[in-house]
């Protein structure tokens, strides 16, 4: 599969303050690929540096082999890009503005708006006026936009944000079938971890400017872990306890708490162990961390 976009050393300071550290990736054709970090890790940044809305300080972008910054108009015309809630004319049919789109790109044949159109699935209502459409159904005409060119890379920057549950999962699945039939290479930012586990095969983890790894989503470290939180009455026996348990590879204490990291399935295990030790427990709850408590296990920032 040959690589589609390349960031190669790519740095962004603003005055003395460096925002991009050095970030270097490749994404191949057919690929989706995640990039996620919490707010302000440095992903909208990069993403202008990659559609060329900014320069970087330092390092190149290639896109289908084609310098962003020396050859801008070949590299870009490679690129379909949406983002957070894109701007439609709301007055105009949802036809109406792919319209005026195709104008824009230039070389867009009719044929290739039907086409779009059944991509994003939107027959039916193509003809309604975009003021009247769900959020999801302006995304979805959003994303046929960037389709219009044939792109062979398409960027989505947070592309699911404020849509209800049925309009990610339309969202995802266009995009997956859109991959399947025309190998177009996906770059999608996020920093929700679930968003991006269900929809991209490898995802790159920016924190603070910098990239800390880049792992295939069906392998990720974290899987196999779960986090736990634990109120006992003998606080200090069930330290003692689970040190010895070897399903149990970290105890964290929160004032009366303890949080766990665990190995995965292993609730009920964990409530044996301290029942045949005759520790009571006060409360037990599987803990659902957010993205940067995650991020620290996966990058082994949390030493
Ligand atoms: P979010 O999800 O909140 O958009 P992000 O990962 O996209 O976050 P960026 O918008 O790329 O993050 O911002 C990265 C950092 O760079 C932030 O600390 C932000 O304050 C800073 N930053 C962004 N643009 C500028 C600018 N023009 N001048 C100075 N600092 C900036």
């Amino acid at each position: 599969m040959s690589t589609i976009l390349k960031l190669d050393n790519v740095h962004k300071s603003y005055g003395k303050t460096e925002i991009i550290k050095g970030i270097s990736f490749e994404v191949n054709q057919g690929e989706i690929y995640g990039f996620l970090g919490a707010n302000g890790a440095g992903k909208t940044t990069t993403i202008r540096m990659i559609t060329g809305l900014i320069k970087p300080t330092k390092g190149n972008i290639y896109i289908d082999g084609y310098d962003i910054q020396k050859q801008f108009v070949k590299a870009i015309s490679s690129v379909g890009c949406i983002v957070e809630n894109p701007d439609m004319y709301g007055d105009f049919t949802g036809r109406e503005n792919l319209n005026i789109f195709a104008k824009l790109y230039g070389n867009v044949e009719k044929k290739r708006i039907e086409e779009v159109i059944e991509i994003i699935g939107l027959k039916e209502r193509i003809d309604d006026k975009v003021k009247k459409y769900s959020l999801g159904m302006k995304q979805r005409l959003g994303l046929g936009q960037a389709l219009l060119p044939k792109p062979k890379l398409l960027i989505l920057d947070e592309p699911t944000n404020g849509l209800d549950p049925i309009g990610i999962v339309d969202f995802r699945k266009i995009v997956k079938d859109l991959v399947e039939e025309y190998k177009t290479a996906v770059f999608v930012s996020s920093h929700i971890l679930a968003e991006i586990e269900q929809l991209c095969s490898r995802v790159a983890f920016i924190d603070k400017g910098e990239i800390r790894s880049v792992e295939d989503t069906k392998n990720l470290k974290y899987k196999n872990i779960e986090s736990i939180s634990l109120k006992v009455k003998e606080k200090d026996k069930a330290i003692e306890v689970l040190r010895q348990s070897d399903f149990v590879k970290n105890i964290a204490e929160k004032e009366e708490l303890l949080l766990l990291t665990c190995e995965k399935d292993c609730f009920s295990m964990l409530i044996n162990v301290l029942t045949i030790k005759g520790i009571e427990i006060l409360d037990i709850a599987r803990i659902h961390q957010n993205l940067e408590e995650r991020f620290m296990e996966i990058a082994g920032g949390g030493n």
